[in-house]
């Protein structure tokens, strides 16, 4: 038979604050019996530690209220023996709690009458904590019928003399642990949390929250198979849920994480636990004893990845910024190592230091209770430099915090980092000092103590939360830029999340980097500031570069002329415009550079055929190796209604009234009857295709008449009737001979050639109706009969959802 496994549980202070909280942690233990061998590590009731050093400084300081406070503390204790036992159990369980308060008592004597309290006195009484829920907590397995035997950990943790926080011998403790504990059997080991004790004997803590560290120990010693750490909340949190109502639980995390977490201040686990655990692979459980049944947190050797884009943000309190700096320009050799030797030697955990120079200056935080020790080595490492005048006083700002952001993708997705400082400034939050180095997966913050309880929601709220963010910039609110924004509002989806920060139209312009709703930014943009380019694009390139799509629904040839800039600092760009795209060769080969095989993306379908997939097909038919011979078809929603209309027997001028009535022509039809717009797309279409060329390649037939190129779009509209005739005939003869005209582009042999055609009326392109548009592609396998795509090629809905996909695709690509 398979030997049973063992887990080490420890149960922190809220664990077992109450006789029910007990009970309930007791009912944990004894389910978990079950199924394998149990060991189990217990903090203080919750609140003693605090407790006990009140009553010692009190104590201490001849303040008669010492006495009420330990009275008040032992019939806690002393209550839950009663509450938690029954019969001669109380009895024995009473006189044991009784034994430890009066070893405390006489404890307390020699510090009342010296009126000091030494780091050994202050240890010894902190472990009464431990040694009194211990035997509560052992006694209360016993009366739910589950054999336990109670054991104080100063009898097997050894460690240095660092009272307060003592450093362990790890060989002699797994030494004397499997000595004193043996294998443990049915019978469950219940151990005090948080003490040890010098090979002297003299009591020592391990630090504050040090319960856990012992758990971890214990682990070790005993060959555990997991350790569980059984708290107050759903495991590891995005960020402190005290601070931030919104954090959720991290299933499951590294042990570099969690020590990382840790250290930076995320309180749910000591520092320390998890290197011995780590070495031996062995995995570390979080759980919430007031829901049993919820996951909680595993933290193992294995990386997964969490919703956010980050996956934590940890607050440390009570830190002490010190700046250090040379005087003048006379540098001093050595200032950083030698600081932070020196910081070093006098044992100051340095929390964050920056140097923009070893030599000229420098900061670093440090707790707040190693200011005095820290100012002294500081003094006494440059004290030369001081007698010479070369230094000047150190700096010291209090009322500080340490504000850390944690996530592996900070090590490779160097605009996050902006990402985060452009998030606090716009809430105005400014840091007083920032470190990141190019291999950390942290960037650590030194905040105002007032301000970094407001980022830790903020950083918790944007970066750990939410499904990861691809944000956009839309320019250009007109009829596609406003689709798109509605569009945008009914988007839900679970991998990412759109957030639009910031918006511009010809007037003006709008951000957010919290993102705006999209259907408040027309309005918010009557508002904003004036539409500044430079200022968007250098905004743009130094806040936004991570994850941002700028949508360009402009129409401008300006606005087309910025995308390099834009691709050069990794931002991705999706455009309903033809302008970018139908520029000399040369500028298309340009944005090619930036985006062809590039992590920057660049898509427009909906510059040709609006929503249709006409780009994606030329793309997927030359990925798969065919070969594109010609590309024929109609490619504007206003021709097809035109000719469809003329076919019909309307006149021309009336015809061309009512398309732009019904929106299916441009304010000036001139923009459609020129042919140009056609032009444009073909040439994107073939320039997707591989194919180079000019403008000057391309033939197009201009509808326009001669006499009415130059007049007012309004004299243009009243003298079109004059055409009526001359089309009327042109439409007539075609239909003679079972044909009918159609507005037909054509791409062979590297030339474009557009204009007006007779085809028979029964082909595909005689029946367009609508404003359908037609795109037949002759390939080297689509060669008998062609693959044609046809569909509606105009219209607000269709192209912005068109620019919708693309952005969709974008967005995919980037989370994945
Ligand atoms: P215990 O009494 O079990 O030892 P602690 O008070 O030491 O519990 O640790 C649990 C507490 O840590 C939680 O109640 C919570 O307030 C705090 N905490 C701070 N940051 C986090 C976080 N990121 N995830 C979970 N808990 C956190
Ligand atoms: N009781 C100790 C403390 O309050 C140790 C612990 O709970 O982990 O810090
Ligand atoms: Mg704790």
């Amino acid at each position: 038979m398979e030997a049973l496994k063992l887990h080490v549980l420890k149960f922190g202070g809220s664990s077992v604050a109450t006789p029910e909280r007990i009970r309930n942690s007791v009912a944990i233990v004894r389910k978990r019996m079950d199924e394998v061998k149990v060991a189990v590590v217990v903090s203080a009731l919750g609140g003693v530690t605090d407790e006990l050093i009140a009553i010692m400084d009190k104590a201490c300081g001849k303040d008669p209220q010492w006495s009420a406070r330990f009275d008040h503390l032992k019939k806690r204790h002393t209550d839950s023996a009663q509450a938690l036992t029954t019969g001669a159990a109380t009895g024995d369980l009473l006189r044991d709690l009784d034994e430890l308060f009066t070893e405390f008592l006489g404890q307390l004597h020699p510090i009342r009458s010296a009126g000091r309290i030494s780091a050994k006195q202050r240890d010894h009484v902190l472990s009464f904590g431990e040694r009194l829920s211990c035997r509560i907590f052992a006694a209360a397995l016993r009366e739910g019928g589950v054999a336990a035997i109670s054991y104080e950990s100063h009898h097997f943790v050894r460690t240095n003399n660092r009272f307060g926080d003592a450093d362990v011998d790890n060989a002699i403790t797994n030494e004397l642990v499997r000595k004193r504990l043996g294998p443990v059997n049915g019978t469950v080991p219940v151990i005090t949390g948080f003490i040890g004790a010098t090979a002297e004997n003299e009591i020592t803590t391990l630090g504050r929250s040090g319960s856990d560290y012992t758990a971890g120990l214990m682990g070790e010693a005993l060959g555990a198979d997991v350790v569980e750490i059984w708290t107050d909340v759903n495991g590891v949190l995005t960020a402190d849920p005290n601070i931030a109502s919104t954090a959720v639980t991290i299933p499951r995390l590294q042990y570099a994480e969690i020590a990382e977490m840790a250290h930076f201040g995320t309180k749910v686990l000591h520092p320390r636990t998890v290197l011995p655990l780590e070495e031996l692979n062995i995995p570390i459980l979080i759980k919430n004893s007031f829901e049993p049944d919820n996951e909680g947190t595993l933290i193992t050797h294995e990386y997964s990845r969490t919703n956010g884009m980050l996956k934590s943000v940890s607050l440390k309190k009570d830190i002490v910024l010190f700046g250090l700096k040379s005087k003048g320009l006379d540098r001093i050799h050595s200032l950083l190592p030698r600081a932070l030797q020196a910081l070093e030697d006098a044992g100051v955990q340095i929390l964050f230091s920056t140097a923009a120079s070893a030599e000229f200056g420098i900061s670093f935080a440090i707790p707040a209770h190693a200011e005095k020790a820290a100012r002294e080595v500081v003094y006494r490492a440059f004290e030369a430099e001081y007698r010479k005048g070369l230094i000047d006083e150190p700096i010291a700002l209090d009322q500080v915090s340490l504000v850390t952001v944690i996530g592996d993708r900070l090590i490779h997705d160097l605009g996050l980092s902006g990402a985060v400082l452009s998030v606090l400034g716009e809430n105005n939050i400014a840091p007083l000092a920032v470190a990141k180095g190019v291999a950390n997966r942290h960037l650590s913050l030194v905040l105002k103590n007032e301000q970094a309880r407001t980022a830790v929601v903020l950083l918790n709220d944007h970066f750990c939360v939410h499904a990861e963010r691809v944000r956009l910039f839309v320019a250009g609110t007109g009829t596609i830029g406003a689709e798109l924004l509605h569009q945008l509002a009914d988007v839900t989806n679970e991998e990412y999340d759109l957030s639009v920060i910031g918006a511009c139209d010809g007037q003006r312009m709008i951000w957010n980097a919290a993102g705006f709703d999209p259907l408040t930014v027309e309005h918010l943009l009557l508002e904003g500031a004036v539409t500044d380019w430079e200022f968007i694009i250098t905004k743009l390139t130094s806040d936004y570069a991570y994850r941002t799509i700028f949508i360009d629904a402009t129409g401008s040839a300006e606005v087309a002329r910025l995308y390099p800039n834009l691709f050069k600092a990794g931002i991705h760009i999706v455009t309903p415009s033809k302008r970018a795209n139908t520029f000399e060769q040369a500028y298309f080969d340009t944005l090619m550079e930036y985006t062809q095989g590039k992590p920057t993306h660049y898509l427009f379908e909906a510059t040709v055929g609006a929503g249709l997939p006409v780009i994606q097909t030329v793309k997927d038919l030359l990925r798969s190796g065919d070969a594109i011979e010609s590309i024929t078809g109609v490619l504007s929603g206003t021709m097809t209604y035109l000719f469809d209309q003329l076919q019909q027997g309307r006149a021309f001028g009336e015809t061309i009234r009512r398309a732009r009535q019904l929106g299916y022509a441009e304010p000036d039809p001139r923009d459609d009857l020129s042919g140009e717009d056609v032009a444009r797309k073909f040439i994107t279409l073939a320039r997707a295709s591989g194919i180079r060329l000019e403008r000057t390649d391309v033939t197009v037939e201009n509808l326009i008449p001669a006499e009415l190129r130059t007049v007012s779009a309004e004299e243009f509209l009243s003298g079109a009737d004059a055409f009526d005739a001359l089309w009327k005939d042109r439409m007539d003869a075609a239909l003679a001979r079972q044909m009918t005209l159609r507005y037909v582009g054509i791409l062979a042999e590297g030339k474009i050639r557009i204009g007006v055609e007779a085809v028979p009326l029964n082909s595909p392109l005689g029946s367009l109706r609508g404003t359908d548009n037609l795109i037949a592609f002759k390939t080297r396998r689509y060669n008998a009969s062609p693959l044609i795509i046809q569909g509606p090629g105009a219209g607000k809905d269709v192209t912005a959802a068109g620019v919708l996909a693309d952005i969709q695709k974008i967005a995919i690509r980037l989370v994945r």
